[in-house]
């Protein structure tokens, strides 16, 4: 079987700091690969600039004047994480065999590649990178994952735990995961949905060398609510059965008020109503935001907007043939 052509595809969004030293890292790694002949001498890295406002596309830019192996595409704005990672997908699976995407960081374990297209070879569609040590991530990331992941299993998403966007993807796993149209994406969720055939890698995950996350708390969690909305409905189940909760208990109320009012014992009823005035003003606004939530998922939906725009194209162009003058 000849051997695979793969494109390794890195979203980097302000990532200046990094750059130099993950190109040279993957870059060696890559290299090594293509003369040990596991992959094709046309496999690339692709670097996908999230319209950052640093040095990062000159620096891409010089990466590929030096080096073939080198490759990038440029967005007009940031469209985040999730439209970048797709996007390099989309470009690079009309022409790859397999893709794979790692942060430009380089907390992704770069030493697994070569691994993951063995397990491809082996006939695996989808390899992913699962963390089994998170120990360099804060107290409070890690908390706050594993909630994430608890909650996404009660109300029914299977999600790997520990497993980011670190993945090889086939071919065919690209084109199935290209029909998944929605402009609100969580790729995490939607991989194991995908069937196809699927193994894991165990490795431990690194501090940022250098830079700073791009993940604020305040960006996490949209990142999760996002995740949860997308997949499940449990959010608006849960208000019908606390609707039914206060329903019940209003009808125990009405009983014991009934109860008082034929013992000639007349209430002062202040206190019960303003009590139950507001908390069932706050159960309806709870209601009315997560129902909204939703409406506002279909509204972007609906609206169907791309899910990014693409500035420049250098791998594409690479990959055409060249005019003749
Ligand atoms: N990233 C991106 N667009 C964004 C935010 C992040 O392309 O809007 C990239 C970023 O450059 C990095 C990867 O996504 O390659 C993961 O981001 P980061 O390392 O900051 O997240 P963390 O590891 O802290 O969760
Ligand atoms: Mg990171």
């Amino acid at each position: 079987m000849a051997a695979p052509r793969l494109t390794i595809i890195v979203p980097c969004y302000n990532e200046a700091a990094v750059l130099p030293k993950s190109s040279q890292v993957l870059g060696t790694i890559l290299t090594k690969m293509i003369q040990s002949k596991q992959v094709n001498p046309r496999s690339q890295i692709l670097f996908v600039d999230d319209g950052s406002s640093d040095q990062t596309w000159t620096l891409i830019r010089q990466l590929e004047q030096d080096n073939l192996i080198f490759s990038g595409l440029k967005f007009s704005r940031n469209f985040g994480h999730q439209n970048a990672l797709m996007a390099g997908m989309q470009v690079a699976g009309k022409f790859a065999d397999a893709v794979i995407t790692i942060d430009a960081d380089l907390q992704d374990d770069p030493q697994l590649i070569p691994k993951m297209v063995t397990q491809f070879d082996d006939g695996n569609d989808i390899v992913l990178g699962v963390r089994n040590d998170r120990s360099s991530d804060s107290t409070f990331k890690r908390w706050t994952a594993e909630t994430f992941y608890k909650l996404m299993r009660q109300i029914g998403v299977q999600l790997v735990p520990d497993h980011a966007d670190f993945r090889l993807l086939s071919h065919r796993a690209v084109q199935a995961l290209m029909q998944y149209s929605e402009t609100n994406l969580f790729l995490r969720g939607i991989i194991p949905q995908l069937g196809l055939p699927t193994s894991k890698l165990f490795y431990r995950r690194k501090p940022r060398f250098a830079g700073e996350s791009k993940y604020p708390f305040k960006k996490m969690l949209a990142f999760a609510l996002d995740g949860i909305t997308s997949f499940s409905i449990a959010p608006i189940q849960a208000i019908m059965v606390l609707g039914i909760g206060v329903i019940l208990i209003s009808l125990g109320m009405l009983i014991y008020t009934a109860i008082r009012f034929f013992t000639g014992n007349v209430i002062n009823g202040w206190t019960s109503l303003m009590m139950s005035l507001w908390f069932l003003g706050g159960i309806q606004l709870i209601g009315i935001s997560v129902i909204g939530t939703y409406i506002g998922k279909i509204f972007a939906e609906v609206k169907h907007r791309p899910r990014y725009i693409i500035e420049i194209d250098d791998y594409s162009a690479a990959q055409q043939p060249q005019l003749v003058a």
